[in-house]
């Protein structure tokens, strides 16, 4: 007989977010606006704010991938376009991209973090510059070329990106960086949290996330304008009339009120369930120390703070005398156990064919030999002794 499933990653509640979903029932707020919608965007505000004088609004969305494609409309980016973006990723993060017609440019990963690599970028950024292609308001294109108009990281699994060194690279050259961050609320770099590093941010609460309204999404800025802007087009950029008037293209992307109720609960229990999945990937940790040939997504240093969203590993079947990644799966899922490869990178994908990739392919080999490992916060002490029957059986 089968056990129950153990999943990835689950919705895991706290308890309040009842309570404000049954007042948006009771007060009728059952619309795209109302007091969890402000609640909701300020509670995410304080909790990303380092200081109290720190300038930062958030619009809360119906997705996280609504937030990154609305960052890119408003920074005009369009089909004679470039977007640099790291390869190693979710589809969320590309996929508004092409909804702008813009160019994919694909960063390879560091071995560090895992995450986009500053070197590449540069390589990159050299390349689309000697293409002909512009900066905004520093570099003419050439005639028939557009603007490298975005660099997007990610904070991949939770393990922030070297955000210094990229955040240098786009000072220096003038090319906003669009932060997603959706996989990575509650992570911290430098004492900084995840989310408030690009000129804007994303995060998401999907239902697999560290925290989840079913399904949403969020854009954090420190420049108020872009925050109201995105309230704006996501509501179907109405202008100011007694009469549906509209001066440009807008979208249906706001969140409801019932939702952000969800989210209003969450977010009252986010420091545990940072706790929690920290916790989770700890006891991994001491686990594979004994393990040759495993290595675990590592924090660098003092400097990075992952939530650990998803514990992630490398297998090296070399090292481990042959067990492999797949065959971990494998095993797992004859347990009813669900594990997951790490994300295929973006360039590889059939969609994404044909597109320029810059690295020497860290990305790939991460995806070739990496899995992601059960990680809810609320997974049970009989759940972990089933994954560590397995483990047990498979490496001891
Ligand atoms: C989940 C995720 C997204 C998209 O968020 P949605 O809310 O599902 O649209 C984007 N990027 C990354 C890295 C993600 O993990």
């Amino acid at each position: 007989m089968q056990l129950p499933k153990i999943w990835l990653s689950s919705p895991h509640m706290g308890g309040g977010e009842r309570e404000f979903v049954t007042e948006a029932f009771d007060t009728n707020w059952v619309a795209p606006l109302g007091p969890n919608v402000t609640g909701f965007e300020e509670d995410i505000s304080e909790f990303l704010k380092t200081s109290q004088d720190q300038t930062l609004t958030t619009a809360v969305l119906t997705s996280g991938t609504a937030a990154l494609h609305l960052s890119l409309v408003m920074l005009g980016v369009n089909s004679s376009d470039a977007v640099l973006v790291q390869s190693f990723t979710f589809c969320g993060t590309t996929n508004p991209i092409v909804y702008q017609g813009a160019e994919l440019v694909f960063v390879d990963s560091e071995r560090d973090t895992w995450n986009m690599d500053p070197n590449a970028l540069k390589e990159a950024i050299q390349f689309l510059l000697s293409e002909g292609f512009g900066i905004h308001e520093k570099i003419e294109p050439k005639a028939g070329k557009g603007f490298i108009r975005a660099i997007m990281p990610v904070h991949l699994y939770g393990m922030p990106a070297k955000m210094d060194e990229l955040e240098c690279i786009s000072r220096e050259t003038g090319i906003p960086i669009v932060e997603d961050a959706a996989e990575a609320l509650g992570s911290t770099f430098k004492g900084q949290k995840c989310g408030t590093f690009g000129l804007m941010s994303a995060l998401s609460f999907n239902g697999n996330k560290i925290i989840t309204t079913s399904g949403g999404g969020a854009l954090v800025s420190n420049t108020k304008e872009f925050v109201e802007k995105a309230r704006f087009l996501s509501t179907q950029a109405r202008d100011n009339e007694p009469h549906y008037q509209h001066s440009q293209i807008g979208y249906n992307y706001r969140m409801s009120n019932v939702v952000a109720g969800i989210g209003r609960g969450q977010m009252e229990v986010l420091d545990e369930r940072v706790s929690q999945r920290r916790a989770n990937n700890e006891r991994y940790r001491r686990f594979f120390a004994k393990v040759f040939g495993v290595e675990l997504q590592t924090e660098l240093n003092g400097d990075f703070f992952s939530n650990f969203w998803l514990t992630s590993l490398i297998i090296d079947p070399i090292k481990t005398g042959g067990v492999d990644r797949e065959f971990v799966r494998l095993e797992m899922e004859r347990e009813n156990i669900e594990c997951r490869p790490l994300w295929k990178p973006m360039h590889l994908q059939p969609v994404f064919a044909g597109s320029k990739f810059f690295g020497t392919g860290v990305c790939v080999e991460l995806f070739e030999k990496g899995l992601c490992l059960p990680s809810g916060s609320n997974l049970r002490e009989d759940e972990f002794e089933r994954i560590f029957m397995v483990l047990n059986r498979i490496f001891n």
